[in-house]
């Protein structure tokens, strides 16, 4: 088999078992979100400061992807997350469908209102393996190019909403907001955006109201 169609093999395997992912998440009701960025854009932070603004809201269960380490997973069950779940790829750099239906073994998914699934910090494959999310959300961060959308189309163009982070950062690097917007925007003209600080707080209300509205929409 050429290499191409041995990836368009795995990949539709794939579309297969995120389909049955996405079956489950609309039968419960359940928002399904798929965070993605490079590694250290602050796809953690932006949990950990979501479980303390809206833990006692909505119940959340988290996946957290990593390459070697339960680190993030460990992050998480410390700022009150208690339906977390790592999944430790050993290497790969991107999480599948199939790692996500073991992880939803062991997590049990009564009364949830919202699963968020933390790929690994790539802009690259995550793109193009879809894992039954109802949405990606992008994270980019100040201390990054403002060119990441037009770098990595893909992503951004596969994402519902960009989320900038580290905001109380700006001005301190090139980075222009107004300039990845509109980078943002040249990709995809659908792509909503909230910018934010995980470390002030700044701009996180809008993040919670987004997510409220999405959660109730869901749950009608
Ligand atoms: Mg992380
Ligand atoms: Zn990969």
């Amino acid at each position: 088999m050429t290499i191409l169609k041995y990836e368009k093999k795995v990949l539709s395997e794939n579309d297969r078992l995120a389909a049955e992912v996405r079956r489950e998440m609309t039968d419960r009701g359940i928002l399904c979100l798929n965070l993605v960025s490079s590694p250290g854009s602050g796809k953690t932070s932006l949990l950990e400061r979501t479980l303390g603004a809206l833990g006692k809201e909505l119940r959340m269960g988290l996946i957290a992807g990593d390459v070697q380490t339960e680190n993030d997973a460990d992050r998480l069950r410390a700022a009150g997350g208690t339906m977390v779940r790592p999944i430790v790829t050993g290497g790969a750099c991107h999480l599948d469908a199939r790692m996500i239906i073991e992880a939803l073994k062991k997590l049990s998914l009564d009364g949830l209102d919202l699963l968020f699934i933390e790929n690994v910090g790539n802009l690259v494959c995550p793109s193009s393996y879809d894992l039954g999310e109802e949405m990606k959300v992008v994270l980019i961060s100040t201390t990054e190019g403002d060119d990441k959308p037009l770098k990595y189309p893909g992503m951004f163009r596969r994402s519902s909403l960009m989320v900038v982070n580290k905001i109380d950062l700006l001005g301190h690097s090139e980075f222009q907001l107004a300039r990845v917007k509109e980078n943002a925007r040249a990709i995809n003209g659908d792509l909503e955006t909230i910018e934010l600080s995980c470390r002030t707080g700044e701009g996180a209300r809008r993040w919670y109201d987004w997510l409220r509205q999405r959660v109730s929409h869901k749950r009608a």
